[in-house]
């Protein structure tokens, strides 16, 4: 049933749900189809409603300090269905090599092996919409070469789950959805190691406790950690955080220009634009992270910010006359430019973290502070990955890079970014280095549970969501066999 918490507050009983679960995006929506499937009875509760509204994207605002991030209210999107209404659709598996133990990292990684994480990846490609063969480069240049491969993968037409989902949930029998119902409080008995109950507020002001057995947050990384350290008036510091871990290792995927390109062999960039990730030999031998880099010959620039429209009007006869000027100026690429991006894999990193401010929102959460962090080893993967692919090209004789003066000397001033918000309640077996369990249950509290991508402990360079609609349906699986 789907019901608006803004109209019918009032509905909200003394029933007990088997699992509630906060936030209908991609992981709480896949969660709850599943449970629902297997005869449990869901409360869904989505902050946003059926369309975009200011009052509820208002709630996304917060700060930011350490390197420029982008604005924490554009980068997702608070209304039913979550930040799939407006994601590409590319997705991927992680690589074998990302379950290695690494020279590079600071902290444990995956404490499960691929195959478990991988385990319903065959039901996550139904929700999703990609094909069931397994996920392959683009295109199949000839590629002999030890230190790259091609990179595999597959989109999603893009699955918008508001679209896909809305009438599954308004017809089901078994999950309660309310929209316009947010998730303000974590309830926890006075030990802090049980939950009692969600405490949900709507656009009035109303304010309802709604109880279940087991308990789920899948509000995304930035508010999974938001929430768990504003529901601090049992524990101070936050529930889940004995440890201090919670908010802490938020990583993205560092979207860094390394270079540009001339082609050597016109044959091999017939196809276009091709991705190659660092191979697990190279990733071994150099102690680094993952990285997908990409080449796309002769680009059509495009233009953001606010000088936007005048970077678009002179750059044409700029970077006719003086294209190296242009470059420096603009910051951007001239028309018809090779260009080598990449996606690079952060490790993570403690100093990286998510903090609450003073500054309430309108349901009286306290907003957050993002202290992005890029660690020296995260450089040292970029510079390291731009040399072995620019010598690896010139091996094969299909182009010359020139490396940008920036990431030679590892004196990198920008980093852009994919959106993709990892880390920050990650998961760990020993709690002293992480928030959840390797069943995402929060370590010390017997029934509360996190879903998304805050659980990786790593990222790899590849795109989160297939990742974590896995692990949803994983979790899914989990909590349908307990008792
Ligand atoms: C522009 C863009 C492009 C992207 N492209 C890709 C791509 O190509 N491939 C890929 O793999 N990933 C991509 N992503 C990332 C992808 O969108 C996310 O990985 C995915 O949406 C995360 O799903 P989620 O359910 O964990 O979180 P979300 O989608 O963020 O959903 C969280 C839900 O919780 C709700 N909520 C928040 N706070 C509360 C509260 N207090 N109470 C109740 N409800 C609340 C929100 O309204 C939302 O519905 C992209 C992201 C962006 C921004």
């Amino acid at each position: 049933m789907l019901l608006d918490f803004n109209e019918a507050s009032e509905r909200v009983d003394d029933r007990v749900y088997d699992v509630a679960i906060a936030g209908a995006g991609p992981a709480g929506i896949s969660i709850a189809l599943a449970l629902a499937a297997k005869g449990h009875r869901i409360v869904l509760l989505e902050g946003g409603g059926l369309d975009y509204s200011d009052a509820s994207q208002d709630s996304y605002r917060g700060r930011l300090s350490g390197p420029r991030y982008a604005p924490l209210d554009a980068t997702r999107l608070r209304y039913l269905g979550g930040t799939s209404n407006h994601w590409t659709g590319r997705c991927g598996a992680l690589d074998p090599v990302d379950f290695e133990p690494r020279r590079n990292r600071v902290l444990p990684g995956w404490p499960i092996s691929r195959d478990e994480l991988y385990r319903f990846g065959r039901q996550a490609r139904e929700i999703l919409d990609l094909p069931s063969a397994p996920f392959r480069p683009a295109r199949r240049p000839p590629l002999a070469s030890t230190q790259f491969r091609l990179t595999e993968f597959a989109m999603s037409p893009p699955t918008r789950f508001l679209g896909k989902y809305r009438d599954a949930l308004r017809t089901s029998r078994r999950i309660d959805c309310y929209i316009n119902a947010n998730l303000v409080d974590i309830e926890a008995d006075p030990t802090a190691r049980h939950v009692r109950a969600f405490s949900i507020r709507n656009y009035r002001g109303q304010i309802r406790r709604l109880r279940a057995r087991r308990y789920i947050v899948a509000l995304g990384s930035l508010e999974n950690a938001r929430i768990l350290l504003n529901s601090d008036h049992v524990r101070p510091g936050g529930l889940g955080n004995e440890s201090g871990m919670v908010g802490r290792c938020f990583m993205e995927h560092l979207d860094v220009q390394l270079g540009d390109f001339v082609m050597t062999d016109q044959a091999f960039w017939r196809a276009g634009k091709i991705g190659l990730n660092a191979s697990a030999a190279l990733i071994r031998q150099r102690g680094i992270s993952s990285g997908l880099i990409s080449f796309t010959p002769s680009v059509q620039p495009t233009y953001y910010g606010r000088a936007a429209f005048l970077r678009k009007l002179f750059s044409g006869p700029a970077c006719r006359i003086d294209p190296d000027g242009a470059r420096r100026l603009s910051g951007y690429p001239c028309p018809g430019d090779n260009i080598v991006s990449s996606m690079i894999e952060q490790i993570s990193n403690p100093a990286s973290r998510v903090r609450l401010t003073g500054e309430k929102d309108a349901l009286g959460l306290r907003r957050i502070d993002l202290h992005w962090n890029i660690h020296r080893n995260d450089i040292a993967t970029i510079e390291t990955l731009a040399q072995a692919v620019a010598r690896e090209l010139a091996r094969m004789d299909v182009a010359r890079m020139r490396i940008a003066p920036e990431v030679l000397t590892r004196r990198i001033d920008f980093f852009g970014v994919q959106s993709h918000q990892m880390g920050t309640t990650r998961m760990s077996a020993d709690p002293r280095f992480g928030v959840v369990d390797p069943h995402q249950k929060v370590h010390g509290i017997d029934n509360l549970y996190i879903a998304g991508s805050s659980v990786y402990p790593t990222g790899g360079a590849v795109n989160p969501t297939f990742t974590l609609v896995a692990m949803s349906l994983r979790l899914a699986d989990h909590l349908a066999g307990l008792a």
